[in-house]
């Protein structure tokens, strides 16, 4: 399994991990960068903090999404009284 991953290169990592968050890279290449990165203590650690930060993102656009709706829901009340 090691001898079919390259050679590790911190570079390649930035170039890869937002697309690897974003989920543009097909499965296997994720996989591969997963397994690419176990090898190097910072990489991993980098990616676990870009993740959380991305989840952390995420929760707060889903929570946006939530705040326009029922904004929506309140102007369909008051336009409905007035
Ligand atoms: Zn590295």
């Amino acid at each position: 399994m090691d001898q079919q991953l390259p050679k590790h290169d911190c570079r390649n990592f930035v170039k890869k991990v937002f697309l690897v968050l974003d989920g543009e890279l097909p499965e296997e290449e994720r996989n591969l960068f997963i397994a690419d990165i176990q090898r190097c203590k910072g990489c991993l650690e980098h990616y676990s903090i870009e993740k959380t930060f991305k989840d952390f993102l995420s929760v707060k656009l889903e929570r946006k999404e939530c705040t326009n709706k029922l904004r929506e829901e309140i102007k369909t009340m008051i336009n409905k009284e007035a």
